[in-house]
């Protein structure tokens, strides 16, 4: 069995063939798929799906990217939808200075209520994190959070450690597929504090660069580390549902 514990199923690119990708994944060994939101509608967009798809879980957030548009009193209307049995983690969020769609200022105050409220609601937190490892790293030690996952890592071996000090796991893309320079991460961090994820509908593994991801890709994710660390693919399958059951407890 495979978890895609980083999929925005709940985007429109989905909304046509919602069923068939689904099902695909399942018919594929995903058998759990973490539908994560990045506003308050697409969180609520993921209960949804997980209420209609028993393969589906949620997550609801406030992404870096919609920092600045995130309304007054967010943090309410999140805490409600964390209630839902099937609502596994606040997420995602972060920083993301590459882009800085938001105002850093922002993002910096949104990441760090979230981590908050991630600690006093004993949820686990999912992290974006793009070239603002120092200021991401500060947060989880700030907030005293000891669960969660830097999802979609793209770091380097420093950050890595310094992230799996703090409790953090890390979740690993396709991008371990065409990127050379994470494959010495892959090799160094161990096997059970890594997960996988495709980050749907970004970022297809080889070999379907430049197509839609979508949740059944992730097994290729788990092969390229398979690969990696010369193990069986069956290992990593293991390893990382089981990683992924502890950390997403509510998960059923
Ligand atoms: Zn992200
Ligand atoms: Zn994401």
């Amino acid at each position: 069995m495979l978890i895609d514990t980083h999929a925005h199923i709940s985007y429109k690119d989905y909304s046509d063939r919602i069923d068939e990708v689904i099902q695909v994944a399942e018919n594929n060994g995903v058998e759990k798929i973490i539908s994560i939101g990045v506003d308050l509608p697409s969180s609520e967009e993921c209960l949804k799906l997980a209420e209609k798809y028993p393969a589906v879980y949620a997550t609801c957030g406030i992404h870096p990217h919609e920092a600045d548009k995130a309304p007054k009193g967010y943090l309410y209307e999140l805490e409600a939808f964390t209630q839902h049995p099937k609502v596994v983690a606040v997420g995602e969020m972060g920083l993301d200075y590459h882009y800085d769609f938001s105002d850093r200022k922002v993002q910096r105050r949104v990441y760090h209520e979230q981590l908050e409220m991630s600690k006093s609601l004993e949820l686990p937190a999912v992290v974006h994190c793009r070239e603002s490892d120092d200021d991401i790293l500060e947060g989880i030690q700030n907030s005293g959070l000891n669960r969660g996952v830097i999802h979609c890592f793209a770091s380097d071996v420093e950050f890595a450690e310094n992230i799996l000090e703090t409790g953090f796991h890390i979740s690993f893309t396709g991008m371990i597929t065409f990127v050379k320079e994470l494959e010495n991460v892959v090799k160094e961090v161990p096997l059970e504090r890594m997960m996988i994820e495709t980050d749907s509908p970004y970022l297809s593994p080889k070999p379907y660069r430049g197509k839609q991801n979508e949740p059944k890709n992730v097994l290729h994710v788990a092969e390229k580390i398979a690969e990696l660390k010369e193990i069986s693919l069956e290992e990593v399958m293991e390893s990382t549902t089981e990683t992924a059951l502890n950390l997403f407890n509510k998960i059923m």
